[in-house]
């Protein structure tokens, strides 16, 4: 129990009913009778439909089925938080020699759109964590996020296909907006129980046809049916368990919770239950295992915070440990999903297009706006706003977006930036001149997917630890240094305190 959450826990005590929490469980949030679920498999199939279940996709059985690893950030895209994730996936490769990919679910305030892009264009994915960080958020919070992130980091709206809500705060509500608004997928919900509890919640993910099978104990007018969103994915987040089982419960930042009912965090100990944890999914139905981060807290160059680097090491140990063993896979959810749509024997990934690795194909010396680094050199301008400066390749606006405002005008009258057109993608649009280099299939690529095992003996994957692949966030593109006002500090120091505070909020509410 965090002791400074004590007068949160009194002014909270009087909310009626809690839905989530950011990242941290006391129990169990669903149950079966809670769930009351039920769903005839032979009505709902894929591609398109998919029972909750905790038994692999497509009747495979478990020996054929990749083991994925899901390692996803959350909130501001910043040089902080994409040195911390890359300092753990920067290097790392899939079975198939292609880099590992995630998924980002990105809040705007004290984002810099330019990083989001280059992010993008590298092969993650770019999800909606709403624009200012807020749950149960209203339409405006997310469908602002989509349209600031179109505008200012040029991601074509198809592609950002995910949701995850802050501090993991949704209702009923929220998940039909997201429905309607065309989203393919919401990853907010908890699997709480240990893969091979009574009665467990650990499912695969599966679509909304015949309601929620998660948090049926959490989230309001929820389960038993309810709600009935056809083709809407739920991707749960996987708990892990320490020594005690069930009652040692962990979400998010688990490095950050003490574990085996001990008093303070201790990386060893984490380790083990992260090992555990990963052993009992891996040898068991191989439901896909999360390592769900806030990647603030694992920044090394944060100013006047030391690095957490036995922490660091303990998390780069255990992705060593689990690429070691056969047909371990680190996807994005839009990966995962590609697979779970089309479930192939793990040895025919490659048939996937999703998991294959394609360089777009273009001239090194070509100066051209497009999210990689060689390319958009000396292009990337610079919006200087007090609360959070930011650098973007589609022009400054002249106010920073907002709920209300999520694209305002452009601030430079003597040259516009060209925002990316619906027929092009990133890579290959020039926001200087306007104009796409290619469209649809005529755009090239190369092909850098190899062979999965045996004859290319591949089963394993590899790249090891990284050591940071590009040059730091920070002075990214050749620009200047980004110098940090004291007021940006204060707004990155505020969304730390944001995390902290909704974990305080978390653990004290569960349960209420
Ligand atoms: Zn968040």
């Amino acid at each position: 129990m965090l002791s400074t959450g004590l007068g949160l826990v009194a002014a909270l005590a009087a909310v009626p009913f809690v839905v989530a929490q950011d990242g941290s469980l006391t129990g169990p949030t669903s149950s079966s009778a809670a769930a009351g679920y039920s769903c005839d498999p032979n009505q709902c199939k894929l591609p398109s439909c998919n029972c909750a279940s905790t038994s692999p996709p497509g009747g495979l059985d478990p020996s054929q089925v990749p083991q994925f690893v899901t390692f996803t950030a959350d909130d501001a895209i910043q040089s902080y938080t994409i040195d911390a994730v890359n300092q753990f996936l920067g290097s790392r490769l899939n079975p198939n020699g292609c880099p590992v990919k995630m998924t980002y679910f990105t809040s705007l305030n004290y984002t810099n759109y330019t990083l989001v892009t280059d992010w993008y264009v590298a092969g993650n994915e770019i999800a909606d964590h709403t624009m200012t960080h807020v749950g149960t958020p209203p339409n405006d919070e997310v469908m602002g996020n989509l349209i600031a992130l179109n505008a200012l980091a040029g991601i074509p709206l198809p592609d950002i296909i995910g949701f995850r809500a802050p501090f993991l705060n949704y209702s009923v509500d929220t998940l039909t907006m997201l429905h309607n608004a065309g989203f393919t997928y919401d990853s907010s919900a908890s699997a709480s129980l240990p893969v091979g509890a009574d009665g467990t919640d650990a499912f695969w993910p599966y679509t909304l046809d015949n309601g929620l099978a998660n948090d049926c104990l959490t989230v309001e007018n929820a389960c038993k049916g309810n709600p009935k969103l056809p083709g809407f994915w739920e991707i749960p987040m996987y708990a892990l368990f320490d020594q005690r089982g069930a009652a040692g419960v962990h979400l998010m930042d688990p490095w950050l919770d003490a574990a085996n009912g001990n008093s303070n965090p201790d990386d060893e100990a984490t380790l083990q239950y992260m090992q555990s944890t990963f052993s009992d999914h891996y040898k068991g139905n191989r439901q896909p295992f999360g390592l769900y981060t806030h990647p603030i807290h694992l920044a090394t160059d944060y100013p006047g915070v030391p690095a957490p680097t036995p922490t660091i090491n303990m998390i780069n140990d255990f992705l060593d440990w689990a690429q070691e063993q056969d047909d371990v896979w680190i996807v994005s959810n839009e990966q995962m999903l590609a697979w779970i749509k089309n479930p192939v024997p793990v040895s025919q990934l490659n048939n996937i297009p999703e998991f294959h690795c394609q360089q777009p194909k273009i001239d090194s010396s070509k100066q051209i706006c497009n999210g990689i680094p060689q390319n958009e050199a000396g292009l990337v301008e610079e919006c200087m706003f007090t609360d959070f400066p930011f650098y973007t390749c589609y022009g400054c606006p002249t106010d920073p977006p907002t709920p209300s405002n999520p694209n305002p005008d452009q601030s430079n009258k003597t040259q516009t930036r060209h925002r990316i057109s619906s027929n092009c993608t990133t890579a290959f649009w020039d926001p200087v001149q306007g104009t796409c280099l290619c469209e649809g299939s005529s755009c090239q690529y190369n092909d850098l997917t190899q062979a999965i095992g045996p004859n290319g003996a591949n089963l394993t994957g590899g790249g090891s630890r990284s050591s940071l692949p590009t040059p730091k966030a920070s002075n990214f593109n050749g620009a200047a240094d980004l110098v940090l006002s004291s007021a940006s500090v204060a707004g990155v120091l505020g969304t730390a305190v944001v995390g902290v505070v909704g974990a305080v909020m978390g653990w004290t509410l569960v349960g209420i």
